[in-house]
């Protein structure tokens, strides 16, 4: 990777590079980018690329409408081929810090949401949290005009080795494209669903995994494209059917080595992983409106799925929110199976800190981990092991963050506000349409 504004010059030059797209996120966690021509190549490096932050959802205010690209170095990719026709003149990217006129870092850029958080835990003495996300999505066709249906081409299972379809060429194809831009692809398979998909990466520190989320979503869509078919992170596009998680799997590690284990603790984990998985348990509803944001992230949060209804953990059921898996050593880490890929990973990063760090700081216990499937508990047995249930609604998690102030000083006033603003206006618009289920039971009998 190249650190130095000379090296990534050099590169440009000599891969013959036309334009230069310089990335960012919304609040939405929406990519949004700025390209420059070769020009503007230097100034973009420097930091001077301004751009209209008016215009950009969770940015509003007007005064603050003129904002500067500060881009990563670290981030600096030239896009293969297959994602963006040469023929067109080779495209690379930098994903940017979002800065005011004068310099200093904006308050409501989601990626420096996360880097306040990192530097949290790293004020006291962890290397950093490391994150492995498991995206899952839906290959869909799409009409003769190009627009997407929910319709599939595969009746291929979990893991079946169905003779090639559409949909795995596809696959295979985002996989090669992930690999060309660096990505370490773990596993890519089929999911539960026909049509559905997970293709996983590797861990790596949250900051590089948000911005490894937010690549990879651009991927998977742009390829999925170029096949005809259309890709979507939407939670849960079929009802009955299993919807679309991104489970994350979580650890911290101090001086080289990972912070969760400890041969001699309570299942092997240590205080620190103990007191952060207390913290994700005590912040969950306030957390979830950010890592399921949407209307329809509460349809997939239904039981039979596999999705987390309750607040509990497990040390292996996967019905539990939290499940620690088999694994110690560098491997120790704690899976939150609530997340959905529809949310803004940096956000959703940042608010798991901002969680398992308040954790740590209040030694907050978890209760006793739950071995048995929740599904099955019943409501009196749910409260005697401690075991509350998510939100079950937008609305609901709404009011679960406005009560969590842990949660929202993790995310600032001005992320806090624009995200609930515009969280409130999908959920009455939501609220006021008619829908196709309330036509079905009432037009007739009432
Ligand atoms: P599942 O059994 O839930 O399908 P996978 O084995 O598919 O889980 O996913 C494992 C994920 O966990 C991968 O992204 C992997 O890189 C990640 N992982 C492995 N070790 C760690 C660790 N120490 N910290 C965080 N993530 C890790
Ligand atoms: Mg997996
Ligand atoms: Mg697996
Ligand atoms: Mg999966
Ligand atoms: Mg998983």
């Amino acid at each position: 990777m190249p650190q130095t504004k000379p090296d990534i010059l050099s590169i440009l030059r000599g891969e013959h590079v036309r334009f230069l797209r310089l990335q960012f996120t919304d609040i939405l966690g929406l990519n949004k980018n700025v390209e420059v021509p070769a020009s503007q190549f230097e100034k973009a490096l420097d930091g001077e690329i301004m751009f209209d932050g008016s215009s950009i959802e969770g940015f509003t205010r007007i005064e603050e409408s003129d904002m500067l690209l500060k881009p990563d170095y670290d981030t600096f990719v030239v896009f293969p081929d297959e994602l963006e026709d040469p023929r067109r003149g080779r495209v690379a990217r930098l994903i940017c810090d979002v800065a005011k006129p004068d310099g200093t870092p904006f308050e409501g850029d989601p990626r420096g949401i996360l880097k306040r958080q990192i530097e949290r835990l790293q004020k006291l003495g962890f290397d950093n949290l490391y994150a492995g996300p498991e995206p899952e999505f839906f290959l869909f066709t799409r009409t003769p005009e190009g627009l997407p249906t929910t319709e599939t081409h595969d009746a291929a299972g979990y893991f079946d080795l169905a003779p090639i379809d559409k949909g795995e060429e596809a696959r295979r194809d985002m996989v090669n494209v992930l690999v060309a831009m660096g990505f370490e692809i773990e596993a890519s398979h089929h999911e539960v669903a026909p049509g559905q998909h997970e293709i996983d990466f590797k861990y790596t520190d949250a900051l590089k995994a948000a911005d490894n989320i937010t690549t990879f979503k651009f991927v998977v869509k742009r390829v999925a494209l170029t096949h005809g078919l259309h890709a979507t992170f939407m939670p849960k596009p079929i009802a009955g059917i299993s919807g679309s998680g991104m489970h994350m799997h979580l650890s911290l590690f101090k001086k080289g080595e990972n912070a969760f284990f400890d041969p001699k603790g309570q299942h092997q984990l240590s205080k620190t992983a103990l007191h952060f998985i207390g913290g994700l348990l005590e912040h969950a509803d306030g957390m979830v409106a950010i890592t399921n944001p949407l209307v329809n992230s509460y349809k997939r949060l239904t039981p039979g799925y596999e999705a987390p209804t309750n607040i509990a953990w497990s040390a292996s059921n996967r019905s539990a929110m939290i499940r620690v898996p088999a694994r110690r050593g560098v491997g120790t880490r704690a899976e939150l199976r609530m997340p959905d890929p529809s949310c803004n990973p940096y956000l959703a990063l940042a608010v798991m800190i901002g969680a398992g760090l308040d954790g740590i700081e209040g030694r907050i216990e978890p209760p006793p981990p739950i071995q048995r499937n929740i599904y099955q508990m019943s409501v009196r047995d749910r409260r005697k092991h401690r075991v509350r249930e998510l939100p079950g609604t937008l609305r609901e998690a709404l009011e679960a963050l406005q009560k969590d102030r842990v949660v929202r000083n993790a995310l600032g006033e001005h992320a806090y506000e624009h995200f609930l603003r515009a969280k409130r206006i999908e959920w009455d618009s939501y609220r006021i349409a008619v829908h196709q289920w309330e036509l079905d039971q009432y037009l007739a009998e009432y």
